[in-house]
């Protein structure tokens, strides 16, 4: 498996004109390729595909036993704190380089200049596009380590219900969540737990804190677990007791849109289509102004992946990709509501991997 992955990289390396070598610097696109992970914060890591020569790691000492058990990749090399590791990557070079392939979105000004100044390269090109679709279509492997981080969040959901009452705070909801998930086997929460009530849940990037949950509000989760190194990400809205009018009709709509993007889910199809068909639900029910945010994302190893999916993204769908659909109204003052699903597209179609009800329900009660 992941020794395909690597060919997968070095064709790459083969077929684009005049690059010299590739750095994989993202440590989840390392572990992707190597079946090695590790977070080293500020110290150099990298995945080394060079023309002419088998691919090598640089990893920090601390890493290299680690790294040494797992990788498919056999050349490691080591740097401690004294060293300066872009001189171990230059000594590890076997040819004259020219133009190499980096991750300009995750690379740094700093990391980029030493890197060209120690490979004496006069060109630097960004390869992240074609790593990103490279991992875009998940494995067999890859949806079942999905399928188990939505079967974990869905569970932490359910126990999690029965926690809100009126007085309890949004971060009490959140300390639990985040228990359950590690009790249920998760590696951890893939993003920030959310738990948001009233007029937080108007704010789609709000952030939990010791304000009381009252009878009458909204609340929000928005939580998700990284299960085997994959993600789940799954929102729903909650009412507690008796809410207005206003707010279960926006819940309606919503919940309509939904349905309606991912029944536009089908292969060929963009993902602008996804987005315009959530829109124009909420649109239609004069909504518009409030749905400001993109309709979903793609997920896997990292919580937010390749592709984006909002109006003007012309790419399309294919078999095996895994994305959010998650449209919403947030009315400034009086408050919001999400419903995030996780979708796998298929031959056909979609298969919704989340399957906690999504319907209208009161709790707290
Ligand atoms: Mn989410
Ligand atoms: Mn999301």
């Amino acid at each position: 498996m992941a020794n395909e992955r690597i060919d997968k990289l070095s064709r790459l390396l083969d077929e684009t004109d005049g690059l010299d070598v590739i750095f994989v610097t993202l440590p989840k696109l390392i572990y992707y390729f190597t079946g090695f992970y590790t977070e080293p914060h500020e110290r150099f890591l990298a995945l080394v595909c060079a023309k002419g020569q088998p691919p090598f790691l640089v990893v920090p000492i601390l890493d290299y036993e680690k790294a040494a058990g797992v990788s498919t990749v056999d050349s490691i090399y080591a740097h401690e704190d004294t060293d300066n590791p872009y001189q171990v990557v230059k000594g590890h070079l076997t040819s004259k380089i020219r133009c190499i392939g980096i991750q300009k979105d995750h690379l740094s000004v700093n990391r980029y200049e030493a890197l060209m100044e120690a490979t004496g390269a006069q060109q630097a090109v960004d390869v992240e596009p074609k790593l990103n679709q490279m991992r875009v279509i998940k494995s067999e492997p890859e949806i079942a380590a999905i399928r188990r981080a939505v079967a974990c969040i869905e569970e932490v959901f359910h126990t999690a219900i029965g926690f809100v009452k009126p007085g309890v705070t949004e971060i009490d909801i959140v300390a639990e969540m985040e228990y359950r998930m590690k009790r249920l086997g998760a590696d951890g929460p893939s993003f920030d737990t959310m738990v948001l009530s009233g007029e937080k849940t108007g704010m789609p990037h709000g952030v939990p804190g010791a304000k009381k949950i009252r009878e009458g509000e909204l609340v929000l989760f928005d939580a998700g677990v990284f299960v085997d190194g994959y993600a789940s990400d799954l929102t729903r809205t909650f009412a507690v007791g008796d809410v207005s009018a206003r707010t279960k009709e926006i819940y309606e709509t919503v919940l309509q849109a939904n349905r309606k993007m991912i029944d536009a889910v089908r292969p060929g199809a963009t993902f602008g289509s996804l987005d315009d068909a959530a829109r124009q639900v909420i649109e239609s029910k004069g909504d518009g102004p409030y749905f400001i945010t993109r309709a979903g994302h793609g997920f896997g190893l990292e919580i937010h992946e390749y592709p984006s999916i909002h109006g003007n993204n012309q790419d399309v769908m294919s078999a095996g990709m895994v994305f959010t659909a998650e449209p919403g109204i947030y009315i400034p003052g009086l408050g919001g509501v999400r419903i995030e699903d996780n979708v796998l597209v298929t031959p056909t179609g979609a298969e919704v991997l989340t399957t906690f009800p999504k319907e209208w329900m009161v709790i707290g009660g």
